[in-house]
């Protein structure tokens, strides 16, 4: 097989990016200083470029996790060109074969399994990917005029928004330098680094509550970087879902946004995973971890068997479930809140969420 070519656009743009932001960026800071006025705008547009990678080219373009009205979608194209992290018919593309290939050497384009370095950053070194340029499965987003648009201007835009931007700024505050350095170049390194660490450290660093089937990992630290996207693991069982962080308390801006969104008529049908189904994940692999912990037979007997009750109990409310579904689209929603399927999904409910408490205490127990 060939060797893969450099991709030296690329290759010189992080490079010499980095060299600067490493370099000439503390010798100007050292040696003139930066006001208040130009790290605020440099840390503005690198929360505007981050979230719109996570809120739009991921969540919303990659995932479908919800609808966008078309001045956010527009928001989001501008800005995520300013990213410089290509087009978003590209990443796209590249991240729904991530996922549907995830670890696989050769069919995901930053396998995990290839090392921190090619996940991170080697991957767009050279041209290692023969899909780079197949959007077979993105026939979806070639619908959206404004994807279209931005792949189509995508390299004008980007020169645009990273000199152009930058240069208003400058021009508003009376130092051009110190914007072009802050905001121009050092918003780029840490927005380029900040949206790789998801495909390297998230991958790498951090729990499997969800799922072991892949490397993707829950790692709260990451989110404060990644703009809540370093709840790898649920997002790599769950893509669809509009969260990664499921918790009101964790840190996931990206869902904020979405969520506020929502209350204003920004973005409309965001996508949830059911509670049930993420307990069912995270009870499965519970059972699963401290099976292969526990040595005392009799303790790992009494635990399986709370696990198959709680999983029978899962099943049947599933099946209720389902009743319920065939009920509303018989158009007999009137009658749900007295019929027997009602009352069986709730006492069902109820014991679910008892054996669930049992079994939490049951774990900790044995595992302490
Ligand atoms: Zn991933
Ligand atoms: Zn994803």
């Amino acid at each position: 097989m060939d060797k893969p070519r450099r991709i030296w656009v690329n290759t010189l743009l992080f490079s010499l990016t980095f060299v600067a932001a490493v370099t000439l960026i503390p010798w100007y800071g050292f040696h003139y200083g930066y006001t208040a006025a130009d790290i605020i705008i440099a840390g503005l547009f690198l929360v505007f470029n981050g979230t719109a990678i996570t809120a739009g080219y991921h969540r919303l373009w990659s995932h479908k996790a919800y609808e966008a009205h078309w001045s956010m979608r527009l928001w989001f194209a501008i800005w995520g060109a300013m990213a410089t992290q290509n087009s978003i018919m590209h990443w796209a593309s590249g991240h729904r074969r991530h996922h549907a290939f995830v670890d696989d050497y050769d069919k995901d384009p930053y396998s995990a399994k290839r090392g921190f370095w090619f996940s991170h950053i080697g991957w767009m070194l050279k041209e290692y990917d023969p899909k780079a340029s197949d959007f077979s499965n993105i026939k979806d987003l070639k619908r959206d005029p404004i994807v279209v648009w931005q792949h189509k201007y995508y390299l004008l835009l980007v020169l645009a928004t990273n000199i152009g931007f930058p240069l208003i700024a400058g021009l508003l505050t009376g130092n051009v330098v110190a914007a072009l350095l802050l905001a121009g170049v050092l918003r780029l390194v840490l927005s380029h680094h900040f949206t790789f660490f998801i495909n390297s450290l998230a991958h790498i660093w951090g729990k499997r509550p969800y799922t072991d089937k892949n490397t993707a990992r829950d790692n709260g630290v990451l989110a404060l970087l990644t703009w809540g996207e370093g709840y790898h693991n649920y997002h790599h069982i769950f893509q669809y879902d509009y969260r990664n962080g499921i918790r009101w308390w964790h840190y996931d801006p990206t869902k904020w946004i979405i969520y506020f969104g929502s209350k204003v008529g920004l973005t409309k049908g965001l996508k949830r995973v059911s509670n049930y189904r993420i307990e069912k994940a995270r009870i499965d692999m519970q059972f699963k971890y401290a099976s292969e912990k526990l040595t005392c037979q009799q303790a790992l007997k009494n635990l399986e068997e709370q696990y198959e009750a709680i999983s029978q109990t899962w099943q049947e409310w599933s099946k209720v479930r389902q009743q319920w579904v065939e009920l509303k689209k018989e158009e007999l929603k009137q009658n749900w809140e007295t019929s027997d399927v009602h009352k069986q999904y709730e006492e069902l409910k109820t014991l679910l969420q008892e054996q669930q408490k049992q079994w939490q205490l049951a774990r900790a127990g044995l595992l302490t």
